[in-house]
């Protein structure tokens, strides 16, 4: 066999990458996890974590992304801060290629690069992230017990949020900016007949506001009148689709929809040595549970081909 860098490099340092990182530092594989940013991803976004299990009073997303990183380091994980611009994943020799214009080679890769819900890119919505503005209804849903909320978007996603968020919400607006649902009907003949549910349509928002306490209101713009309008609320789901991190993927090498990658239930891509875990997978429920529980998955089925493989 011929040389390479390392057995097992794992793209990606969320909870997926860092939990796969966990498991081959604890296996001992001669592995590299790369990170752009800094471990952590979008889990570093989360204000409050309630529904991830062994904290029962919960735990901010930074510091579950330290103590993730604290623990896969503890089994001599390598993490390296670098972004990987291109791969080559065909063969037994996959390679990696760096910003930096290095390279790396490797026996076996671990996708877990993740994915970003699209923001609107009104004003307020970055200000008011995590005191008020969600991307997640099923993380964030129960802080809204008794309250207001608005959803932004009339997909799957946002009707589904929706539904759920008045099992804590008194009141829950769908803002959509047209007059018909993109949603399945099965999913939008429920929210129709939910009494807490009230639609405005044919409107985009055009402001989040708020004060010291956090999200009080959003501005509204009728797309048809221009005529703007005002409602107060607590809180403000942007369920507007979610972008694979795939930038950097070769696509063409690798089933994919859209660029979140199929893999089968344990993980296997379509490319032999190839794995990927986490949000980037074609899949519909992102969790940080999940998430993790596929990147254990992921390495082990990576230890097992390296196994046969080498
Ligand atoms: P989606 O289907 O792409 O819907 C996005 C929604 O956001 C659309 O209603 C879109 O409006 C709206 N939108 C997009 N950009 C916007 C902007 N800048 N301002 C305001 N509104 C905007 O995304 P998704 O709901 O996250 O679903 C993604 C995929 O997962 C879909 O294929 C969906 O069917 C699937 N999914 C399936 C289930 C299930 O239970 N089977 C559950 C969730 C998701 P327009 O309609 O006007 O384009």
């Amino acid at each position: 066999m011929d040389n390479v860098d390392h057995q097992l490099i794992i793209v990606g340092g969320g909870p997926a990458g860092l939990t796969a990182g966990l498991y081959a530092g604890r296996a001992m594989l001669d592995a590299l996890l790369l990170e752009k940013a800094g471990p952590g991803g979008q889990v570093m976004l989360s204000h409050w974590i309630d529904n991830y299990p062994g904290f029962p009073e919960g735990i901010s997303g930074l510091d579950l992304a330290e103590k993730m990183t604290a623990q896969a380091k503890r089994f001599d994980l390598e993490i390296k801060q670098a972004t990987v611009s291109k791969m080559d994943l065909v063969g037994p020799v996959k390679t990696l290629y760096l910003e930096d214009g290095s390279s790396l080679t490797c026996r076996a890769v671990i996708i877990t690069t993740g994915a970003r819900a699209n923001q609107i890119g009104i004003p307020g919505e970055k200000e008011f992230t995590g005191r008020g503005v969600s991307y997640c209804a099923t993380c964030d849903a129960p802080f809204y017990r008794g309250k207001t909320v608005a959803v932004i978007g009339g997909g799957n996603t946002a009707v589904q949020e929706a539904i759920q968020l008045t099992k804590f919400a008194d009141k829950v607006y769908v803002v959509h900016r047209r007059d018909a649902l993109r949603a399945t009907k099965v999913v939008q003949e429920k929210a129709f007949a939910n009494d807490k549910i009230d639609f405005i349509w044919d409107t985009i928002a055009t402001e989040v506001l708020g004060d010291q306490s956090g999200v009080t209101g959003l501005s509204l713009k009728n797309v048809r009148t221009d005529a703007p309008s005002t409602i107060k609320l607590h809180g403000v789901f942007v369920l507007i689709g979610t972008r694979p991190n795939m930038e950097m993927l070769p696509l063409d090498q690798l089933d994919n929809d859209q660029g979140f990658i199929h893999t089968d239930l344990e993980m296997h891509t379509s490319q032999p040595g190839v794995f990927a875990a986490g949000d980037i997978i074609y899949k519909n429920f992102r969790q940080v549970a999940n998430a993790v529980g596929e990147g254990c998955v992921a390495c082990l089925s990576a230890e097992e081909y390296l196994e046969d493989n080498e």
